[in-house]
């Protein structure tokens, strides 16, 4: 192979989504609603557009992408599958490692490829405002790039950590238009009760969802959007691996390891559901396919949660989903992979889970780091800490290689770059950073509080 970098035309971009729902071994769970009976399309309809809604319950397996999207994710993609050949010299291994590199988009991660479609489908049915939330603010940012292309208002609760921590990241929400609040705020119920006990609340995913849930709901010409976890996200974010499939059968390999940091689960499924599909379709390249999710050992919901009913937010605001969770009011150690900190994961993510199909594993801190460290140095590009996780996985898979003489080939997704980042790599050099213990108390607490329909 000559060149280390695998490229496609603008016109590789698919035309459509590949929605795994059509291959599950049985159908998801139905969301549940407050008075444990399945959540109603009506209920759904105070925030989510038609479109979404659809794309959220559909089976089917191939979802058209709307050209006005397409014409936008022209602007990033196709992103570059490259072979990490420095990397594969570097550990010595016979493995052939390569990355889908989604850090190329506007916002520097896979997110846009969500929020660009959220943002049209809104605009489409007439809605003028978003509201979201956001952890370490890929999300934020990303939506805020969307609603200004497709000319909607976005209002983003920021966790209140990060809104101190990372002023850059608001500020790229504020160049593109975002209107941007720390949270617990003053705006909402929700935060103003949060405030009141206390003052100094450091916010948290759940609770920053609980606000912009409260405000979407409040308003009839506002709608709210979530980066991850949901159907529809996992199925937009498809387009990813539907990329690196066109992308490996132009150099006539196929994946035997497919690898992804997992938080919420979209970027995961993104890459990883349509090679599954060509397993489910009985494609024999795929029958020893394994898909591995990597998450921190700080927040470890599907190593360590329980598969249950649970709100995807503190409040419980949500419909309950059928899912691996800590516990919706489990409140992560504050770790550098923001992306990462979430309770739960998505549905589609959980089955697969529980029926054996994809594997997970967790992995600590500062390995993710060692590993996102090495990668920069031998490939050049400066992961996220949330990427540093695929990265931290799939480099133990090339060094088993080393001793077993396997050449599988490994491909992970590198989700985004780490350049907003850096004062997280400032104390990893310093020494600051620490390995978090899987706190199981605090697991134990709030899996007590999980709801209960009976
Ligand atoms: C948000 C984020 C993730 C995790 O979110 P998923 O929905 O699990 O994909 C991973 N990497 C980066 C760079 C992110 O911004």
């Amino acid at each position: 192979m000559d060149s280390t970098s695998i490229l496609l035309e603008a016109n590789d971009i698919p035309t459509q989504w590949y929605n795994i729902a059509a291959d599950l071994p049985k159908p998801l769970a139905p969301p549940l609603g407050p008075d444990g009976q399945p959540a109603k399309v009506e209920q759904l309809a105070a925030i989510f557009p038609p479109a979404i809604i659809e794309q959220e319950m559909s089976r089917e397996r191939w979802i058209a992408i709307p050209d006005e999207v397409r014409e936008i994710y022209r602007l990033w993609r196709p992103s570059p599958l490259v072979r990490a050949v420095r990397l594969e010299k570097a550990l010595g291994t016979p493995a052939k490692l390569f990355f889908k590199y989604e850090g190329v988009s506007p916002a520097g991660s896979h997110k846009p490829n969500s929020a660009v479609p959220q943002a049209y489908y809104n605009r489409q049915a007439g809605i003028r405002r978003l509201t979201t939330e956001t952890g370490a603010g890929q999300w934020g940012s990303s939506i805020a790039l969307a609603g200004q292309m497709f000319g909607l208002d976005v209002r983003i609760y920021m966790v209140r950590v990060s809104y101190e921590q990372k002023p850059y990241r608001r500020l790229m929400m504020q160049t593109w238009g975002g209107e941007v609040f720390a949270s617990p705020s003053e705006m909402t119920e929700t935060g103003r009760r949060a405030l009141a006990a206390d003052p100094d609340n450091p916010g948290s995913l759940g609770l920053a969802i609980s606000e912009a849930v409260e405000e979407a709901a409040s308003r009839a010409d506002t709608n709210y959007s979530l980066g991850s976890v949901l159907n529809h996200v996992v199925l937009h974010q498809s387009v990813i691996g539907l990329e690196a499939k066109k992308q490996f059968d132009k150099i006539g390999l196929y994946p035997d390891v497919v690898i992804g940091p997992c938080g919420g689960g979209s970027s995961f499924g993104g890459i990883a559901f349509p090679f599954l599909g060509d397993k489910a379709a009985g494609d024999r390249r795929a029958a020893n396919l394994r898909c591995i999710a990597v998450e921190p050992t700080s927040c470890p919901s599907l190593t360590k949660g329980t598969y249950a009913y649970d709100f995807g937010d503190a409040s419980g605001f949500t419909p309950a989903m059928m899912m691996y969770t800590l516990g919706h009011d489990f409140v992560p150690p504050g770790i550098h992979a923001g992306g990462l900190r979430y309770h739960g994961a998505s549905q589609l993510i959980s089955m697969l889970y529980h029926e054996k199909l994809i594997e997970a594993i967790a992995v600590p801190q500062l390995a993710t780091f060692e590993a996102g460290i090495l990668f920069a140095r031998q490939e050049g590009i400066i992961p996220a800490p949330e990427s540093c996780h695929a990265i931290r996985a799939a480099i133990d898979e090339a060094l088993e290689c080393r001793e077993t003489g396997e050449e599988k080939v490994i491909l992970f997704n590198l989700t985004g770059h780490g350049h907003f980042d850096m004062s997280s790599f400032e104390r990893f050099f310093a020494g600051k950073l620490e390995d978090y213990e899987y706190p199981q108390d605090a697991i134990g607490r709030s899996l007590a509080n999980l709801p209960r329909f009976d």
